[in-house]
């Protein structure tokens, strides 16, 4: 398994689940806390099931009665739609709140999982019987086999360049900034979710139950290539809101000077034609990564590893229908998820004032929709 993130955690569960040793390298010298807001859709919490995840899963959605504000351009605020308002009833959780219950699932085996940080995977040479890797840890190279190589590496897998080239990333031409804010937009009730779009550019503030909120900063740009160091991304960000002078967006620059660390990246799909390769499989962003206004890439991590476990555990002696009986029971929702993230960018960033009056609209009729259910049920 190269990768300790969601999908990686999960591959490795559900390998253990069919009887496997799963050892996993990271390249980070230590496991990841916190992250962003993550919304856990319904197929994500079954797949959390599946894997025995779910219990040890903190979720952390606001009361109902939380709102969602949109401002508008003179800073006024309107009822919006939040990401929690989707159908399905999506679980509010961090990155990380995923993460450690993958990891307690994870500790829980008869034996402590083999997990080696600091330690990337530089070569993959597969003769059919075995997988052979050329493992680095900080400086020191070693050659190990192994029956199977899950690269769950993510959007930039060194895994999939290796075995399967180039040229699977599409270009979005847009750019995220994500980060822990340490306290609500001021004037805002903290269980709120607030949102300032404007054509080509948007910020997002998402609430929980029982801490601070976090912030998404999303805008089109042509240049959507990666500052050199955090600086430079800072200021990048400050250019890209540069004009936009309300309360959120003020509130989320500020919050981005100080916050210890922020993602910020270029937005790219992954789609490739066939997720593994003889002795080689990816899983989670490294193959089919879906962009974050899809808001089902975790989800999709999860199922992913789940339904690997159930085919391997379903084709014990046959690696290759196992993959291939895997592959075609995932590929629908990948397929359409890819498909309907192009819509839901409209929501999270318009990409200009037709786009955006069209937003304000579905918003304000899906909020009346809100509120009128709301007073039945009350
Ligand atoms: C801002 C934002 C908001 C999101 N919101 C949602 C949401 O609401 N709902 C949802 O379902 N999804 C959401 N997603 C998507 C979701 O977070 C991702 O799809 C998911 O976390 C991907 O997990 P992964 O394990 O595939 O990749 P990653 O999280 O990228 O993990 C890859 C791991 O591999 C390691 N690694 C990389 N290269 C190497 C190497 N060479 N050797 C060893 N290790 C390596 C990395 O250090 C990392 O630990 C969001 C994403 C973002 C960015």
């Amino acid at each position: 398994m190269v990768g300790l993130g969601i999908a990686g955690m999960a591959a490795a569960i559900g390998l253990r689940q069919a009887g496997w040793t799963p050892v996993v390298v990271e390249r980070a010298a230590a496991r990841r806390r916190g992250g962003y807001f993550v919304g856990l859709m319904p197929d994500g919490r079954r797949a959390a099931e599946e894997l025995g995840v779910a219990r040890h899963l903190h979720v952390r959605n606001p009361p109902d009665e939380a709102q969602a504000w949109e401002l508008d351009r003179q800073g006024g605020r309107a009822p919006g739609l939040g990401f929690l308002d989707q159908p399905g009833r999506p679980a509010a959780v961090l990155r990380g709140d995923i993460e450690e219950a993958l990891w307690r699932t994870l500790a829980e085996g008869r034996h402590p999982p083999d997990v080696r940080f600091a330690t990337t995977c530089t070569a993959i040479d597969d003769d059919g019987d075995r997988a052979e890797v050329l493992l680095d840890h900080a400086g020191h190279r070693y050659r190990e086999t192994f029956d199977l190589v899950v690269g769950a590496d993510g959007l930039r897998s060194g895994v999939r360049r290796a075995v399967f080239g180039d040229g699977h990333l599409t270009r979005w031409g847009a750019m995220i900034c994500a980060f822990e804010l340490p306290d609500q937009v001021p004037a805002f009730h903290p269980q709120d979710s607030v949102v300032s779009a404007r054509p080509g550019r948007a910020a997002w503030v998402f609430a929980f139950a029982d801490r601070p909120p976090t912030a998404l900063l999303t805008w089109r740009t042509r240049d959507a290539g990666r500052p050199a160091d955090r600086q430079a991304g800072v200021a990048r960000v400050r250019d890209a809101f540069a004009g936009m002078d309300d309360a959120v967006v003020r509130h989320v620059l500020t919050g981005l000077e100080q916050a210890p660390e922020h993602l910020l990246d270029s937005v790219h799909q992954v789609r490739m034609p066939r997720w593994s390769s003889g002795r080689v499989v990816l899983v989670g962003d490294a193959a089919w990564c879906l962009t974050l206004y899809s808001g089902h890439g975790a989800s999709t991590a999860l199922r992913g590893g789940a339904a690997l476990g159930r085919a391997l555990r379903e084709h014990p002696e046959d690696l290759g229908a196992a993959l291939t009986v895997w592959e075609a029971g995932l590929r629908p929702a990948v397929r359409s998820h890819q498909r309907v993230a192009r819509l839901k960018q409209q929501l999270f960033v318009p990409s200009g004032p037709v786009a955006a009056a069209a937003r304000r609209g579905i918003l304000r009729l899906g909020a009346a929709s809100r509120a009128r259910r709301s007073q039945s049920a009350a």
